[in-house]
């Protein structure tokens, strides 16, 4: 009897999973939403990992907590008060403070891979040290790549480091990349959402609730508020062109409102291949986490039919100026890049905290663009220096703008 078609594939089911070697895994971050559900699939893998430190901000109770359950005796608080309580609270480990022992504890981790799940321009050091000691980093923190841009990536390439990315379209594109020669790819395409003012015409009376209501995916507040103004999708423009090599004329953005299809790869021979799947972040929390490997979780199959069926728009760069603004920074390049990521930390904030309005958040960002411009970096210290110049910039602003 001859093999059906589909039996040499039946081999890859495995009962129960047997990893090659244990993975040591350092989460920064681990308190977020990515953090929270990458421990969740590091402890579906038994004997796949072992965590080898955490941290957080200034969460530490939880952080604590988590230390307990997956026996870790070494974490980062990056608030000097929280990382006070936590070393009279936990006496079976040691607590590294302030943002100088986060760098240590990456430093000294001896991790094969970090997981930078941290929020912000603030995770930039750690990705920078990681890549440096040579270490594997699986990236959420995307800010990193937007901020740092070539100057990361080129690192990674000097030291050896695998850089894979955690973020939903990323993660398609690399799954849908991989074995493809080079020289191939005609364009990507990485779908949004819309966020959930997609349909809504005047968006002068936002409210900080409103914003925070994602229609399909339930994530940290500062990235819900991206998705609301759309500047998400051009960070992650940002995102893309850096990790792939790929011009920004060669990367579009399509409105997708189920967000089922993450990411679209054209390649030359007018094949266009899709990456499809309910959005659930611990897809591609645990690839990045196993690649070259995979694991099960408990996700269900896609249903088409009761899906039914997917609908496509353009982007409106009217009501949502912020993919403008942040195409526009990408393509000036430079020093835009880590301008606009800084001014928009601070007006989302602001927003947050009710002192700008949700429209405020494109004028603070473009006020700050327009003042700085966009200047050569030749090295990290010059992007330290334009990230505290643009957050000092969009401060002032917001007093105009609120
Ligand atoms: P979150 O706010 O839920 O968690 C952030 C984590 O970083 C927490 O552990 C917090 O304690 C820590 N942190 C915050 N500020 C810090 C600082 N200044 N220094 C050190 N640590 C700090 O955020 P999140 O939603 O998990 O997002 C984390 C990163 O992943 C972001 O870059 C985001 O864009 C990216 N991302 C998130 C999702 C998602 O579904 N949440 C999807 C794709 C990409
Ligand atoms: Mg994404």
């Amino acid at each position: 009897m001859g093999e059906s078609i589909g039996e040499p594939y039946k081999a890859l089911r495995r009962p129960l999973p047997q990893w090659a070697s244990v993975k040591r895994l350092l989460i920064l971050g681990s308190t977020g939403s990515i953090g929270t559900q990458a421990l969740d699939v590091v402890s579906r893998a038994k004997g796949a990992f072992e965590v080898v430190g955490l941290s957080a901000s200034s969460n530490h109770v939880p952080l604590i907590q988590q230390a307990i359950e997956h026996g870790v005796t070494r974490v980062a608080l990056t608030d000097a008060n929280a990382a006070a309580q936590a070393a009279e609270l936990w006496t079976q480990g040691e607590v590294l403070r302030g943002p100088e022992g986060l760098i240590r504890l990456v430093a000294e981790s001896g991790a094969d891979l970090v997981l930078n799940s941290i929020v912000g321009s603030a995770g930039l050091g750690p990705t920078i040290v990681a890549l440096t000691e040579g270490m594997d980093v699986a990236l959420a923190n995307k800010e990193s790549l937007v901020v740092g841009g070539e100057l990361v990536t080129a690192l990674a390439e000097a030291t050896g480091a695998r850089l894979v990315p955690i973020d939903s379209e990323h993660t398609a594109m690399h799954h849908l990349l991989t074995g493809e020669p080079p020289g191939v790819v005609e364009r990507l395409i990485i779908t949004a959402s819309g966020g959930p003012f997609r349909t809504r015409g005047d968006l002068q009376n936002v409210t900080v609730e409103e914003a925070l209501k994602h229609p399909t995916w339930s994530m940290g507040g500062k990235i819900t508020i991206d998705s609301a103004t759309l500047m998400n999708k051009g960070l992650e423009l940002m995102e893309a062109h850096h990790l792939f090599g790929t011009p920004y004329d060669q990367i579009d953005v399509v409105v997708h409102p189920q967000s089922i299809i993450h990411a679209l790869v054209q390649l030359c021979d007018g094949s266009t291949k899709a990456h499809m799947g309910y959005p659930d972040m611990r897809v591609a929390i645990a690839y990045a986490l196993h690649h070259p490997d995979r694991a099960d979780l408990p996700i269900p199959p896609l249903d088409l039919i009761k899906l039914g069926r997917m609908d496509f728009e353009a982007p409106d760069l009217t009501r949502f100026p912020c993919l403008r603004l942040a195409r526009e920074a990408a393509v000036a390049g430079g020093t835009a890049p880590c301008a606009l990521n800084a001014a928009n930390e601070v007006a989302v904030h602001a927003f947050l905290n009710g002192r700008l309005s949700f429209m405020g958040i494109a004028k603070v960002i473009e006020g700050v663009l327009e003042e700085l411009g966009s200047h050569r970096v030749h090295d990290f210290e010059a992007l330290y220096v334009t990230d505290a110049e643009a957050r000092e910039l969009a401060n002032e602003l917001i007093g105009v703008a609120a």
